[in-house]
């Protein structure tokens, strides 16, 4: 079959991969989509744990072709997309129900073979049913939409409050709408790209902004009583999580969402942390959220096709993954077969 091999940093080629035969638990996945995030841009660059030669693709769906003999749930033909995420179900965190924090976690896409190929081997337990009539592409979403679910738990929305977003890419675009849904009041997206604040607005946010604009501070204040209930950072900068912290007001609760480069730092003033009573939650991967976030996909409650993902054949894998980034594509798509 085809597959991309990242061989190392900046090297990525298509080559002609055997497959191996399948072990009793696993499925054979014909992969339909694959979309790219972050973290392939960061696995490209030789900047995280992935070690090559691997087929990177994280956030892929498809068609089961074969499956092994103790697979009980799923069957040939079946249309499934994947959680990446295996826990090893030993360490103290993932006996302690915290396996998001699991020591020896394993991530299909990242330090197994993924998506990036025409076929892919993954264990059963990690393979979620769609409906046949569902879209391939909006269900490529539920990866990182699993992380979003995550996020937005972590936040503990109730009925009525503000919410502000920092960052409207497919992650703060994806949890403006997990707000709404979580009841929300007002919502407030944060973002210096007028096509991405356009998309926010067609994603049913009531106010945008571009940081840069004066009185920014004066205006989210005065439509929030004095700063958001709820601030999400989702643009994984410094400046950003910055940002979050000099909107908040008395009481306010920050989710750190955001993926930061290595040295990112941030300083916060100590006696206003004391004087808000801030509460501040980071929030890692996605610990039983991936049936929640198929559901929500699948019922439409999160529209995924508004991000409008932009979809390339494997050979432009390559060329995606070097050329500078184009601030108005949300999300790239492979479709390998
Ligand atoms: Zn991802
Ligand atoms: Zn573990």
């Amino acid at each position: 079959m085809h597959a991309a091999l990242f061989n190392a940093p900046y090297e990525i080629e298509i080559i002609d991969y055997p497959l191996p035969g399948l072990k009793p638990d696993e499925l054979l996945i014909k992969v339909e989509v694959c979309g790219l995030c972050g973290t392939d841009f960061h696995i490209y660059r030789g900047e995280s744990y992935s070690k090559p030669p691997v087929i990177p693709g994280h956030e892929y769906t498809g068609t089961i072709v074969e499956k092994g003999g103790d697979v009980k749930e799923l069957k040939i033909g079946d249309h499934v997309v994947i959680d990446p995420n295996i826990y090893c179900g030993q360490c103290s965190y993932c006996r302690s129900g915290n396996i998001n924090f699991c020591t020896n976690l394993k991530a299909l896409g990242v330090s197994l073979n993924g998506g990036f190929a025409e076929y892919s081997i993954v264990p059963a337990s990690q393979a979620y049913l769609i409906p046949k009539e569902f879209p391939f592409t909006s269900a490529a979403f539920a990866e990182p939409l699993s992380c979003c679910v995550r996020g937005i738990d972590q936040a503990s929305i109730k009925v009525g409050e503000s919410v502000a977003i920092i960052g409207g890419g497919t992650i703060g675009l994806m949890m403006l709408q997990l707000a709404k849904i979580s009841g929300a009041g007002k919502t407030i997206l944060i973002e210096p790209n007028g096509f991405k604040r356009n998309l926010a607005v067609q994603c049913g946010a009531d106010f945008v902004f571009d940081p840069g604009a004066v009185k920014i501070f004066n205006d989210i204040s005065d439509l929030t009583n004095g700063g958001p209930d709820v601030i999400i950072e989702c643009a994984g900068k410094s400046n950003a999580a910055k940002f979050a912290f000099d909107i908040s007001k008395r009481g306010s609760r920050i989710v750190i969402f955001g993926l930061a480069e290595k040295d990112d730092t941030i300083t916060v003033n100590l006696q206003n942390f004391f004087l808000k009573e801030l509460s501040v939650k980071g929030s890692l991967l996605n610990p039983f959220t991936f049936s929640r976030a198929v559901e929500l996909l699948v019922t439409k409650k999160i529209q995924v096709e508004k991000l409008q993902p932009v979809i390339s054949q494997l050979d432009q894998l390559k060329k995606i993954l070097s050329l500078p980034r184009n601030l108005e594509v949300t999300k790239y798509q492979i479709t390998p077969n």
